[in-house]
């Protein structure tokens, strides 16, 4: 009579411990199942530009009497190399922004000069494509956090807005400041008049690897890992990323990061009267 008694209570814990590791098995294999795929992508991703170059080594070994076939070629594998050299580094930034806390080498930066990296390291692609680009509302405010994964999520960001945006169009950088229950925040949004995104793949698009168009993000040398470096940089921050767009209209990405107090400025030195 006790022992049943005793199993009659011990059950229903023993049913939650079972569906507590139930539940456990179930993450754990879904974490097993995304680490599958990113592997598997990694991979899929490295091969393209392997195999083209393969090919193309062989296609100048057997022109070696047409040497303009040969430049043409050259000129194809240094297209295949860097794309090679650009997934390699975004891989290398991505595993950095997930495995280091930033909040260790936090410090108060300035946005002007995120937006001025940003916007440098776009020069050249937005100038050939007569993109003007325009910033505002920036100045004066600081933003707390790691220099250099802010100035890539920023970079990111910019970078995308130039890339699928059509020749002749603008893109706007505009800071501000934002009241918020929990601290001041900083929002810094990037405008494109671009192709825009179509509503179904807004979600999707801050994961590793997902491309609305796969091949025009290969053609302006995308890896589909920028925009989960800026989720995850904002995230680890404090902050956040969300995305407004029309399609065929543009894009805007938002960046919201805790606000930073200008750190105190060093006393001009006075001469002093004898
Ligand atoms: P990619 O290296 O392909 O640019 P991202 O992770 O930066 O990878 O972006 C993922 C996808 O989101 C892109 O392939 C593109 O389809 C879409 N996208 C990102 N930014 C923009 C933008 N400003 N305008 C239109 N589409 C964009």
């Amino acid at each position: 009579g006790e022992a049943l008694a005793v199993s009659a209570r011990v059950a229903p814990l023993g049913s939650r411990l079972v569906l507590l590791l139930v539940e456990d098995l179930t993450e754990a294999r879904r974490i097993e199942a995304v680490r599958r795929d990113f592997v598997a992508n990694v991979s899929h991703e490295l091969k393209t530009p392997v195999g083209a170059l393969s090919l193309l080594s062989e296609a100048v070994m057997d022109a070696s009497d047409d040497p303009e076939a040969v430049t043409r070629f050259a000129g194809r594998m240094q297209i295949e190399a860097t794309r090679l050299t650009n997934l390699v580094q975004e891989l290398i930034d991505l595993s950095r922004v997930q495995n280091d806390d930033p909040l260790e080498d936090a410090e108060p930066v300035r946005v002007d000069t995120l937006v001025a990296e940003a916007v440098d390291r776009c020069r050249h692609t937005a100038a050939t494509k007569q993109i003007t680009m325009a910033a505002g509302g920036t100045a004066d405010l600081w933003v707390w956090g790691h220099r250099g994964q802010l100035a890539a999520a920023l970079g990111n960001l910019v970078e995308n807005a130039v890339n699928y945006s059509p020749a002749r169009t603008r893109v706007g950088i505009a800071g501000r400041r934002v009241t918020a229950p929990g601290g001041d925040l900083i929002e810094i949004a990037v405008t494109d008049q671009g192709i825009g995104i179509p509503e179904k793949d807004r979600e999707r698009i801050f994961e590793r690897f997902y491309r609305v168009d796969p091949a025009r993000s290969r053609a302006t040398g995308g890896t589909g890992l920028g925009l989960a470096i800026v989720k995850h940089v904002a995230a680890s921050h404090g902050g956040e990323v969300s995305v407004w767009s029309s399609e065929g209209q543009g894009s805007t990405f938002t960046l919201r990061l805790p606000e930073a107090a200008a750190p105190a400025q060093p006393k001009p030195a006075h001469r002093t009267e004898p």
